[in-house]
């Protein structure tokens, strides 16, 4: 089993370094090899996606990634900044399915902004779409009013659109998510206004008729970012296209109070993934040696369930993370009185430990 691991930047670099550690303490005949990527790779070879670390990904069964970003680089010209190394990674391993779960651990109820019995079990899954809507669509542009050129532009243009092989495939993904879970789809859209999302709802509606044992609902966006918060628990699985998924997503991370606590899973047709925290490079407290590294350690863990078949090994780095909450262990984001505060390097040993045991 090959895994390509490519830390970035800011705490990229020491959240990756525990996931790592966790992964060998597994004792897993895993393979791992590590290449710089974002603004790392961008200072060694003058591009955050250089060609070799692109092959590396793309000759491994999973991607480990950590983050990428630094305020130091937003002068760059686009195609040269961190973030792009992301968008170049899914757009050629053909990533099309964001899984991003938001659980809500029982030791952790305090840390979110909502009342703890909105929020006490929370388990729900957003499913984002991630290779079509307006971040792809064509024409896209500025333009003044007399031609189609800028600067001094006095409009500017983006065109949605989604194909329904693109619709199909995700809405597939979804309705199998939620039989291995509650067995409800909640498909958001804005059918109401948008052509393109009217589509959207026939075609999801269509591939149901192929799941029979599975609730289906449609949502319109506006009312699902108020259901969210509103009553959280009400959802299991929820599908939608990339902008709305963008946005929602983090609405629901933000759900359990600790966006240091949230992994994510991008996923190919071939069961390919790439795996990394739902958080960013954290630049403001990089190298200090207090990030939480648990979002990354249990994007390891989807890695082991999705891309390499070891369920098992999954369940048990959950668990370990369960068990070092539960032993009170806490980095400063998610720490509160009466618990014991880490750093970052001392909650990866506490989960190698509670792995063993
Ligand atoms: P961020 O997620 O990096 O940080 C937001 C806040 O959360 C900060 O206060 C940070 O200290 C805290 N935080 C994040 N992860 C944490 C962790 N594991 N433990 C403890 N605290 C944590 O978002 P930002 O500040 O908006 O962006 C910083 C940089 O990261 C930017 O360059 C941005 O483009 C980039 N970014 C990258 C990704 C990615 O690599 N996938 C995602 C989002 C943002």
């Amino acid at each position: 089993m090959k895994i390509a691991v490519l830390p970035g930047d800011g705490i990229g670099t020491e959240i990756v370094a525990e996931a790592v550690k966790v992964l060998h303490a597994l004792k897993l005949p895993l393979e791992m090899q590590e290449a710089p990527v974002g603004g790392a790779a961008y200072e060694l070879h003058g591009h955050p996606l250089p060609p070799a670390t692109l092959e590396l990904a793309m000759a491994s069964d999973a991607v480990l990634f950590g983050a990428v970003g630094d305020w130091k680089y937003d002068k760059l010209d686009r195609p040269l900044r961190p973030e792009q190394a992301i968008l170049g990674l899914r757009k050629h391993m053909g990533l099309f399915a964001n899984f991003r779960p938001a659980i809500c651990y029982e030791q952790l109820v305090g840390a979110s902004s909502l009342k703890p019995e909105l929020i006490a079990g929370l388990d729900i899954l957003i499913i984002r779409e991630l290779t079509g809507d307006i971040y792809f669509g064509q024409p896209r542009g500025r333009r003044t009013a007399t031609d189609g050129h800028f600067p001094g532009a006095e409009e500017a243009f983006d065109t949605m659109r989604y194909s329904k092989p693109e619709i199909e495939r995700i809405a597939h993904v979804a309705f199998q998510a939620a039989q291995k879970r509650n067995k409800k789809v909640t498909s958001v859209d804005k059918a109401n206004v948008l052509e393109t999302f009217q589509f959207w709802k026939d075609v999801v509606t269509e591939v149901h008729a192929q799941y029979p044992d599975v609730e289906l609902q449609h949502m319109y966006v506006d009312n699902a970012a108020m259901q969210l918060v509103k009553a959280p628990k009400a959802f299991d699985v929820v599908v939608t296209g990339n902008m709305f998924g963008d946005i929602l997503s983090d609405e629901a991370s933000m759900l359990t109070g600790s966006i240091g606590m949230l992994p994510s899973a991008s996923l190919n047709a071939k069961g390919q993934g790439l795996y990394e925290p739902s958080h960013g490079s954290a630049p403001d407290i990089a190298g200090k040696g207090i990030a939480n590294p648990l979002a990354t350690i249990l994007s390891a863990a989807m890695m082991l369930r999705f891309s390499l078949g070891q369920p098992a090994a999954a369940d048990r780095i959950e668990a370990a993370v369960q068990k070092v909450l539960a032993q009170g262990l806490r980095t400063p984001d998610i720490y509160s009185e009466g618990t014991t505060k880490v750093g970052t390097a001392a909650m990866g040993d506490a989960v190698v430990k509670a792995l063993a045991s």
